[in-house]
This record gives structure tokens, C-alpha cells and sequence, in this order.
């Protein structure tokens, strides 16, 4: 049995033509249906719904052989493995160019960032990333206060909670709806397959299918 975990939304849809070009069809909704493994038309092969921040770790411990998971996520579920993909036990064999978006800093329109940095004040920086916020700052010379949050984080600097945030942009649309402005691009992202590194060796052949099967299907 071949175990993939993928989350739902975004990253589900995007992936299922490239699973399509590996000859697999998912054969129910998870938007529809409330089942957590989902069986495809190959019995070897099932998908399980996780949440999206849950993917590198279904995928570290085992429960998935595979996985897909945007590069923000990776990130930040390796900073515990001194950001080695391979010492949390994975191997990240394909970008899958799905899911695309970028990682910014952004302030309110009205906050003066690059007087900041340039007088070196201390910043507060609200964010779901803060191994990749510590680590941006860090190489920039930047003295940062991280405030971790889950979501929303576009509200901590229209509430005075933060000077900055550290987000997901891409149209550039919820920033410009609450008044905050890009002032640095941290990274691209998109996302990464990951496998589980002894499901690798166990399970050669029909991994390593997938592999290249998506492989192709991207180079098209
Ligand atoms: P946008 O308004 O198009 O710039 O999208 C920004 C919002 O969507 C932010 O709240 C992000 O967290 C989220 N977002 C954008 N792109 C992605 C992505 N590829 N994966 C997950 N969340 C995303």
C-alpha cells in the first residue's frame, strides 16, 4: 500500500492532475465527503486528508509515505531539524510548482520600514513563520520581537500588536484590503513532494513511479 497525504483546498486540486498523470484517480471529494482516507482507482494506492501544517509530519513518522506540503510549511517543520530535510528523516525529490505564492514582510501604509531598519529599532513582526521570519532577520542584521500567531496575521499591525507581519502573498489582494503594503520578499514558494525516506527503500518501485510520473507531468 502506497499512503499520500495531501491537505484539502488549494493544494488538493492542484495536485490531482498530476496524480491523474500517474495513472491515479482520488475517487471521492474530500470537500464533499467527512472520510480521512481516500481510496483512488489503484487499491495500492490511498490519499489521506490532513491539515496542511500536519503534512511533513504524517509523512517524518511514517503514517504517509508521501506527501505534499508548500515549502513555508517544510520550513518551518525542519527548524527543529537545524532546517535539514534530510535529518527529519525526508527526502524532498520534486518541486512541484503548484500552489505558487510568495513570503513578504508587510507594514501599514503609514509605517515608516526602512527608517526602522536604518535606525535599527528593535521590530515587532507578527507571523505563523517564525523560523523563517528569525531567519530573514537574522541574516539582514534586524532586531525582531516574533510574535507567533495562527492566522489572520494582517490584523496584528492595524491593532498595534505588531510593526510587521510575515505572510503568504499572492495578488497582493487581502494586504491591499487592509491597508498594509509589501516592503521586502523574503522567498518564493511553492510545493514540494516529500517522502518518507525509509518508505523509500522499502517501497522502491512504485514510489519512485510516482516520482517520475509527476516529474513529467510538470515538465509538460
Ligand atoms: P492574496 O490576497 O492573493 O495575496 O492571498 C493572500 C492570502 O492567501 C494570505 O492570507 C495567505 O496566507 C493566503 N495564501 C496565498 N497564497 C497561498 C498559498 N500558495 N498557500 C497557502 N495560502 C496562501
Amino acid at each position: 500500500m502506497i499512503t499520500l497525504a495531501l491537505s484539502k483546498g488549494r493544494i488538493f486540486e492542484e495536485t490531482l492532475p498530476l496524480l491523474r498523470a500517474a495513472g491515479i484517480e482520488v475517487l471521492e471529494d474530500p470537500e464533499k465527503s467527512r472520510k480521512l482516507i481516500l481510496a483512488t482507482n489503484q487499491s495500492d494506492v490511498r490519499v489521506l486528508v490532513v491539515r496542511a501544517t500536519d503534512v511533513p509530519t504524517y509523512v517524518q513518522y511514517g503514517g504517509a509515505d508521501l506527501g505534499i506540503t508548500g515549502k513555508d510549511t517544510l520550513l518551518e517543520h525542519v527548524a527543529e531539524w537545524g532546517g535539514n530535510v534530510s535529518a527529519a528523516g525526508l527526502y524532498q525529490p520534486l518541486d512541484l510548482q503548484i500552489a505558487k505564492c510568495r513570503i513578504s514582510v508587510a507594514v501599514r501604509a503609514d509605517f515608516d520600514y526602512a527608517s526602522a531598519v536604518r535606525q535599527g529599532s528593535r521590530l515587532k513582526v507578527a507571523t505563523k513563520y517564525v523560523a523563517i521570519a528569525r531567519d530573514f532577520f537574522a541574516t539582514k542584521g534586524v532586531h525582531v520581537d516574533l510574535i507567533k500567531l495562527y492566522g489572520s496575521m494582517e490584523l496584528a499591525p492595524l491593532v498595534g500588536m505588531a510593526d510587521a507581519i510575515v505572510d503568504l502573498v499572492s495578488t497582493g489582494n487581502t494586504l491591499r484590503a487592509n491597508h498594509l503594503v509589501e516592503v521586502e520578499h523574503i522567498m518564493d514558494i511553492s510545493s514540494r513532494l516529500v517522502v518518507n525516506q525509509a518508505a523509500l527503500k522499502l517501497k522502491q518501485a512504485p514510489i519512485r513511479n510516482i516520482i517520475d510520473a509527476f516529474a513529467s507531468a510538470i515538465a509538460k
